[in-house]
């Protein structure tokens, strides 16, 4: 999932090559969460190659993956998957189904995975997965879900950044299962491999990682300033607090615009620096500390 507003309007063909080792494979599935929709990979340069990431399970998807496996010429040697969101598990069991019985690998989460009739097995930090051409290692990124892992691909000092870092958008911070402050430690995390390339599960290729990711991290370090800047200013409330950081928005973005609110008083509530009167945080009264 992903930031909506940015997001429309987006098209990416439904089979691109991104590298010698990289073919994506759009799962063509439009929507405010998923922008032009979930990125899926082919990763190696083998006879059979690693599906990252399955889309969410339409219909569509199987004869995109099939044109993608055919311009690869390649079949495929396993699943792995970012996270357990439906829009990146969703479509493994109908691969599975297509193809044969596919080991998929992830960070176990009890209630994402649960919904799927996919057998997981369990893979966490530093753990790595191999196919010609290709070495995969995972990092456990958590802040957009708890489950989340990105993968450094090795060869090209590149990550595929599943929803952490996006081509188009930025990424939400949901209030089930998201933590900015966690969030933040994994874009450093992402930082210190001072990747080249980023693969992202929505949007285009990013060219420059590098520079993509202290965009990413200036922009909240901004937003946290202008929320302590409205605390100081004497509004305490979530909506007053948007109204203002966000005027130069179309209002139909204040909506929205109070989870994301909501998930940075969360962090500066668990670093000490605000405090809350009243339990709900969304109609919480915020003031520093
Ligand atoms: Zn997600």
């Amino acid at each position: 999932m992903s930031a909506p507003q940015v997001l429309l309007g987006t098209t990416l063909p439904d089979v691109d090559v991104w590298s010698p080792r990289v073919t994506v494979a759009l799962g063509q599935n439009p929507s405010l969460f998923t922008g032009p929709g979930t990125n899926t990979y082919l990763v190696g340069t083998g006879r059979d190659r690693i599906l990252l990431d399955t889309g969410q399970g339409i219909p569509a998807y199987l004869p995109v993956l099939a044109q993608a496996l055919e311009r690869a010429g390649c079949g495929i040697q396993e699943i792995v998957l970012t996270h357990g969101h439906f829009d990146h598990i969703g479509g493994a069991a109908a691969v599975i189904d297509r193809y044969g019985a596919l080991r998929v690998s992830k960070r176990p989460h009890t209630k994402f995975d649960e919904p799927w009739p996919v057998a997981i097995t369990p893979i966490g930090d530093g753990d790595v997965v191999r196919t010609d051409g290709a070495t995969l290692r995972a990092m456990h990124t958590p802040g957009h879900a708890e489950d989340h892992l990105c993968y450094v691909l090795e060869e090209e000092r590149a990550i595929f950044s599943g929803d952490n870092v996006l081509g188009v958008g930025t990424t939400v911070i949901p209030s089930e299962g998201g933590d900015l402050l966690d969030y933040m430690s994994s874009l450093e995390r992402m930082r210190a491999e001072e990747p080249t390339a980023i693969y992202p599960a929505h949007g285009p290729v990013i060219r420059d990682g590098r520079a993509k990711i202290r965009e990413y991290i200036e922009h909240r370090i901004q937003r946290e300033q202008e929320i302590l800047a409205a605390l100081r200013a004497d509004l305490h409330g979530i909506p007053e607090i948007v109204a203002r950081v966000y005027a130069a928005y179309p209002v139909a973005l204040h909506m929205p615009a109070r989870a994301s609110v909501c998930s940075h008083l969360l962090k500066l509530e668990r670093e000490g620096r605000v405090r809350r009167s009243g339990d709900a945080p969304l109609e919480a009264h915020w003031a520093l500390a």
